[in-house]
């Protein structure tokens, strides 16, 4: 079996010389993932262990010590998103905000200052503001659209840029190449939170990006069973800075969970066309519906991000949002009418899920510069069959 394992600066034609790198779909299903060598095992095992027999003082028998360290079933994870990126290094961990969290540490000292988006994810605002603010660690919001507002943002400070695309919950897009060449000018690194897109839709590291960050527990681990997070980068030497943190800060993926985001990694790319292919049709309809003031969907081609979700992403995700013409009262019954799409935070799994961001995901941003409208429902569009969802949604808005 050829070797997936390599990054993006690989030549097209894999090191083995065994033909050309394998396409998404093949590295979601391989990369990582060669059959056990021992017991032929087609998917890696769950090696639930915490300690390596050393064959001699310091030479542990298959490289492995301790499972804080590095663990079989997470390396085969990290391997496989490094792939699925095309970076450098891969890095599992117990969450996105655990990912999020040593991510910053590793790259960010107190006395520093990043620039984050004007709607950044809830509990990323949160990091920020009520973490790592007090820990030393100043924070902008910027309108992330506007690239001239992220360049004006940035201080001598500043070290990185913080940018999620699409944005939730107002599906907002950012030119992930333009802020690439606003982080190169300034010598900060860019970031990009692609738990919304996933790899499948986006790739920031071939768009400019320094670091790819992610909630896996959403579209990679797509079943609503799992937490965990991910970073990955484009050089390795940041990869081994951030391994050591990994190793000391010790936020990692636990073996279980590394081996159903596994799992759910291998549908990654079939589940995405379904998501897409069914938020596209809610959005339409949604689009028509007179009790609807507005719809944020990044495939609409009124929406303002539209071209440049053209030109960087694959399709437009699962993700959809709208306003009520009938204000907060009006959006909250429709997520408690709505029967199919079940009433809940998260996103990225198969079935569909409904919420009220103001009083649910961003609660937490209420009274900041990142409260979101009281009117505006966030869907996360499962792989259901689309008639179902679509009456659903009729029934709960009318
Ligand atoms: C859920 C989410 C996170 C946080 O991830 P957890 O796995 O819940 O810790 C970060 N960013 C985005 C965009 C998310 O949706």
């Amino acid at each position: 079996m050829p070797d997936f394992s390599e990054g993006a600066e690989e030549p097209a034609e894999s090191a083995a010389g065994a033909g050309p790198r394998p396409a998404f779909d093949t590295l979601a299903i391989h990369a990582g993932q060669a059959p056990d060598p021992t017991t032929g095992a087609v998917v890696p095992p769950i090696y639930q262990v915490s300690t390596y027999k050393q064959d001699r003082i310091g030479e542990p028998r298959g490289g492995y010590e301790y499972s804080r360290t590095a663990n079989p079933t997470r390396v085969a994870l990290e391997e496989c998103l490094m792939a699925l990126e095309g970076g450098g290094r891969g890095l599992a961990f117990a969450s996105g905000m655990a990912a999020e969290d040593t991510l910053l540490r590793t790259v960010c000292r107190p006395g520093d200052h990043v620039v984050i988006p004007g709607d950044a994810y809830g509990g990323t605002y949160r990091l920020f503001d009520k973490v790592l603010r007090p820990w030393g660690l100043a924070y902008t919001p910027a309108p992330l659209a506007d690239v001239a507002a992220v360049r004006a943002a940035v201080r001598p400070e500043t070290r990185a840029i913080w940018a999620e695309t699409p944005t939730n919950p107002l599906l907002g897009i950012a030119d992930i190449a333009a802020l690439a060449q606003v982080a190169t000018d300034a010598g900060v690194l860019l970031i990009v939170d692609n738990t919304f897109a996933s790899p499948y839709l986006q790739q920031p590291l071939a768009l400019g990006a320094d670091v790819v960050v992610h909630s896996t527990t959403k579209y990679l681990g797509g079943h609503s069973d799992v937490i965990g997070g991910a970073v990955v980068v484009a050089d390795p030497e940041l990869g081994e800075r951030l391994a050591f943190h990994q190793n000391a800060m010790g936020a990692v993926a636990g073996p279980f969970d590394a081996w159903l985001t596994l799992r759910g990694v291998k549908t990654l790319g079939v589940r995405m066309e379904r998501h897409c292919a069914n938020a596209a049709a809610v959005a339409e309809m949604l689009g028509r519906h007179p009790r609807v003031a507005e719809v944020y969907y990044p495939g609409l081609p009124g929406h303002p991000g539209h071209d440049i979700a053209v030109k960087q992403m694959r399709g437009f995700g699962g993700m959809v949002s709208f306003r009520l013409a009938d204000g907060e009262a009006a959006a909250l019954a429709a997520c408690e009418r709505a029967k199919l799409f079940t009433l809940g935070e998260s996103l990225g799994g198969v079935e569909s899920l409904i919420e009220h961001p103001g009083r649910m995901t961003h609660a937490s941003a209420a009274g900041s510069p990142l409260e979101v409208p009281a009117d505006l429902v966030r869907l996360s569009v499962g792989i259901e069959d689309v008639d179902d969802l679509l009456r659903d949604l009729e029934q709960a808005i009318s």
